[in-house]
């Protein structure tokens, strides 16, 4: 390996990058359940500051970590009265207005939601939809899994969902 040499590695020379975000929301009773953007009927929901949409959030993270430039954390703290009960698609869209403010294109998404119940396959393509319209990119750059968790951990006592997700950017300017 020619460390003496000043080349950058290859990644850094084609201005990619990749960002991973991960999020975790209890389930209780009394909330509506809404993951991807979608309101999915369950006897519970998700507990959080905004709507709780644990896969939008995930995303939001991968692209902002992929960017370098911080979390939905720092971008909506949960101590403002401004994002109580926000539209997880509009924290989304906003997230990836900052990405592309700070020169780079989306390129790719992919995310995998961990919930025992209840069965997200016929939710999955409207949240592809639903994800890809936030941030301006086509659905096809857009991917999203679901899992249980063989009854494990909370997620598989039903206690919480989580997500993770990934993101490739490319730099533009
Ligand atoms: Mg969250």
């Amino acid at each position: 390996m020619g460390t003496e040499n000043a080349s950058l590695p290859s990644g850094m020379a084609a201005g990619l990058r990749i960002g991973l975000g991960e999020d975790v929301h209890a389930l209780v009773e009394g909330r509506k359940l809404i993951v991807g953007g979608v309101e999915i009927p369950f006897e519970k929901g998700l507990l959080g500051h905004s709507d709780a949409d644990v896969l939008a959030h995930a995303v939001a993270d991968a692209i902002l970590g992929a960017a370098r430039i911080g979390d939905i954390g720092k971008l909506f703290p949960d101590t403002s009265d401004e994002w109580a009960g926000a539209d997880s698609m509009n924290l989304l869209s906003i997230a990836a207005s900052r990405v592309r403010d700070a020169g780079f294109q989306i390129v790719d998404v992919d995310s995998v939601l961990t919930a025992q119940r209840p069965k997200i396959s016929p939710y999955r393509d409207q949240m592809r939809h639903n994800l890809a319209a936030a941030m301006h990119v086509d659905v096809s750059c857009v991917g999203v899994k679901a899992t249980t968790s063989e009854h494990l951990g909370f997620e598989g006592r039903e206690e919480g969902m989580s997500a993770r997700a990934i993101a490739l950017l490319q730099r533009v300017s």
